[in-house]
């Protein structure tokens, strides 16, 4: 199957769910401004970008159902596709036929003039390259990582790169420094949604992110020989950076947005020289609007959640889904629903996804007839189910991470909600029984809603 992102626009697109601007834009701070404005609904690409003949993409997988049928994937499957990706990888293969190494260019490079980067928010210093997966390899093992960080164009062919301590990629670069190496990097931009997803995944490090790509396409991700670099990047993608990352090399990036939608000050950021650059004939630029953002917040949601439930599954078997929820930053939040939970499972399935995914600061449990998705059905699971002084429990003094806009010292509390069937409450012997229809007429009536 077509492997690239196009092909995924195009499947939006049949479904209405792209939008043309024709009209002339501002990569500097214009593009940044539509797509705040229009974070949801329909996708934009920008055909008319002020002194590029490059489009630019942006908002493309900005709901669940939209990265899921982006993928060809029902988006009711969703999670159980990454959950088999997680566990079933397809490893990719290599092939010649490279339409991302159409057009070459080597230094002397000018990225600014090369590529239509938005520059997003007003105190950011620079434009950011968002939708970048950068390819790398751990220097002992030789094993492939992929993930994503924020670039900043820094004049020329050089960027500075904002990579979180916590990600395999600063691990990486530890390691190059550790034996006097630079660290050489492939960023890829114009990806289809099965490699930014899985790019996205929490696995450990080592797991090749490809494999889960291809375990969601259900196919081997097709993947060509960089021309300056030894690395593999997505043969279909759109555009290719071919570098080299120096670890030691900081500068202090100064205010940078994060997904909780405050600018933080991170401190030094790693430089990053571009060597060569590889595009399509008619490449198209894709971005991810950073900051409080729904496609921001989702890809990282969405697999966030995927790999929470992969741990919590392999222990409580009665866990169903793990949903880090939009309005919790996609980072911070989540709900989990359990299958005829025993007493007490509730609550060692939220502890135990705290324990996982440090990120996780407030997780209610919830019965799993309840739809995660619907924060009216998990606001009445917690005015039905939840008993304050039995069913919330406050962990003061848990590890923060860093980007945590309540972390103080890097530390926090975290808040549980189990908000199950308590045992007893369940079944013909509780006390609330379900009002409904006699079941006959529901579910005869249900058969042939349409007609009614
Ligand atoms: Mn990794």
């Amino acid at each position: 199957m077509d492997q690239s992102l196009r092909k995924a626009i195009a499947i939006l697109e049949d479904l209405g769910e792209i939008h043309y601007v024709d009209r002339p834009v501002d990569p500097l701070y214009e593009i940044g401004a539509v797509m705040s404005l229009k974070s949801r609904g329909p996708s934009q690409v920008f055909s008319n970008v002020r002194g590029y003949s490059m489009p630019v993409a942006g908002n493309l997988f900005n709901s669940r159902a939209k990265i899921a049928l982006g993928m060809g994937v029902a988006p009711e499957r969703l999670q159980e596709a990454c959950l088999q990706a997680i566990n079933e990888g397809i490893a990719p293969e290599m092939t010649e036929e490279a339409p991302v190494q159409e057009c070459f260019f080597e230094s002397p490079l000018d990225l600014k003039r090369m590529l239509p980067v938005p520059t997003w928010f007003e105190q950011e210093l620079g434009p950011y390259i968002t939708a970048g997966i950068i390819v790398a390899k751990d220097p002992e093992t030789g094993r492939r990582n992929v993930s994503i960080a924020r670039l900043r164009l820094e004049g020329g062919d050089a960027l500075l790169a904002g990579i979180s301590p916590s990600h395999h990629l600063s691990r990486l670069m530890e390691k190059a420094q550790a034996r006097g190496e630079e660290l050489p990097i492939a960023v890829v931009i114009g990806n289809h949604p099965a490699v930014l997803l899985a790019s996205q995944m929490y696995v450990e490090l080592g797991h090749d992110e490809f494999d889960i790509a291809g375990a969601l396409l259900e196919e081997p991700l097709r993947l060509t020989r960089c021309r300056t670099v030894d690395l593999e990047v997505p043969a279909e993608a759109e555009i290719v950076l071919e570098g080299v990352l120096y670890p030691g090399d900081l500068k202090d990036e100064g205010p940078v947005s994060e997904f909780h939608g405050f600018y933080e000050h991170y401190g030094p950021g790693q430089a990053v020289r571009i060597r060569a650059v590889t595009h399509r004939k008619d490449p198209i630029f894709q971005t991810i609007l950073p900051g409080f953002a729904p496609e921001h917040l989702l890809l990282g949601g969405v697999a966030i959640g995927a790999t929470t439930c992969n741990a919590l599954r392999k222990v409580i078997p009665s866990v169903r889904r793990v949903l880090v929820t939009e309005g919790g930053m996609g980072r911070v939040h989540a709900v989990i629903t359990l299958k005829e939970p025993r007493a007490g499972e509730g609550k060692r399935a939220i502890l135990l996804a705290m324990a996982h995914t440090n990120l996780l600061k407030f997780v209610i449990a919830v019965d799993d007839e309840i739809d995660p998705e619907d924060p009216i059905q998990v606001a009445w699971a917690l005015a039905a189910r939840m008993q304050g002084d039995r069913d919330v429990f406050i962990l003061p003094g848990m590890k923060a991470d860093r980007c945590d806009p309540m972390e103080r010292d890097l530390m926090i509390t975290k808040v549980g909600i189990d908000a199950t069937t308590a045992p007893g409450e369940r079944g013909p012997e509780a006390k609330y029984q379900p009002v409904h229809p006699p079941r006959e007429v529901l579910e005869a009536v249900r058969k042939d809603l349409d007609l009614y």
